[in-house]
């Protein structure tokens, strides 16, 4: 049995995950702003600080984590920066800190809540994806603000392209691959919890997600999301690397069925050769 850090722990999918987790006999800390073992606020730098630590007090070695906290787009003038903060910083800072500890076990795994936003929504400024990834949010929002009352939407979608760039820049590095760790991505499309009814309760918003095009129909269920993280966390994942798992009813094909998979073009070949290259066999 494994020990696991689950933040996001208090609603929706994250509880649910610590939910099937810990039905399976595994040990888990949950990370939280409210009902959490660690409480702690994930939008300010003190806060993400605290919940690092407080979780390494607890264990010395870690199996797992899954990093689920995160807000959605609402109104509010201060909504963007707390997306920002939450949704990339939350997830990118803490797991810096685990690292070690994570490092310390045999083939440990991560993952995180990246969204179906990523690849489905348009005009997301590649100004701010890179000022997140540069981790300085006041420059990112100077750019979302252009967006008036659509910033908080396009913090999110700016949010979720930037951990899952990060997520798939880091795993594949000595730091995170060469130390056995596994780091990946999950990309839920429109899943009924808390974060969605709120959405849902703006009946100007419920009429966009309820037209929004998903092959399959409905919205997607908390506790089968879980299950696709617990078996991320796995053994039979241990092969997965670097991968960003759209579960999302089908709505990522609708739009982008011909962007991905794609031939590398013939003006990327330099720089292909240059990697096959610079890569060494992880030993
Ligand atoms: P949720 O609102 O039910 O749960 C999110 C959790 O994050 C809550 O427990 C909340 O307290 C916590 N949180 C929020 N701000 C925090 C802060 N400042 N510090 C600490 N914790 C904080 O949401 P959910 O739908 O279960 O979402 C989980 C993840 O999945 C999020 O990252 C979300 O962006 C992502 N996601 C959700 C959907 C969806 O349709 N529900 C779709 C795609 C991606």
């Amino acid at each position: 049995m494994g020990t696991y850090a689950v933040t996001g722990s208090a609603s929706g999918m994250g509880a649910a995950v610590v939910q099937q987790l810990r039905a399976d006999g595994h040990t888990v800390i949950t990370v939280d702003i409210k009902e959490a073992d660690v409480v702690a606020d994930l939008a300010t730098a003190g806060g993400r600080r605290a919940a690092a630590q407080e979780v390494l007090d607890r264990a010395a070695v870690l199996d797992g984590a899954v990093l689920a906290a995160g807000l959605g787009p609402a109104p509010g003038r201060d909504r963007a920066r707390l997306i920002a903060e939450v949704n990339f910083l939350g997830a990118v800072e803490l797991l810096e800190a685990w690292r070690p500890a994570l490092a310390a076990a045999d083939k440990a795994k991560v993952v995180v809540f990246s969204s179906n936003s990523t690849t489905t929504m348009p005009m997301v400024p590649r100004r701010a994806v890179r000022a997140l990834l540069e981790r300085d949010v006041p420059k990112a929002l100077k750019t979302l603000r252009l967006f008036g009352k659509m910033a908080p939407s396009f913090a999110y979608g700016a949010s979720k392209i930037a951990i899952s760039q990060w997520v798939r820049r880091e795993a594949v590095t000595r730091e995170w691959a060469g130390a056995g760790i596994r780091l990946n991505a999950i990309a839920p499309g429109a899943i009924l919890t808390p974060l969605l009814e709120q959405q849902l309760a703006t009946p100007a918003e419920a009429k966009r997600i309820k037209a929004f095009p998903v092959p399959i129909g409905g919205f997607g269920d908390a506790g089968q999301l879980a299950r696709w993280v617990v078996f991320m966390l796995s053994d039979a994942a241990d092969f997965l690397c670097g991968s960003v798992l759209f579960v999302d009813g089908g709505s990522d094909a609708w739009f982008r069925a011909e962007d991905w998979p794609r031939p590398v073009p013939a003006r990327r070949i330099g720089s292909y050769l240059a990697q096959m290259k610079a890569y060494r066999a992880i030993p």
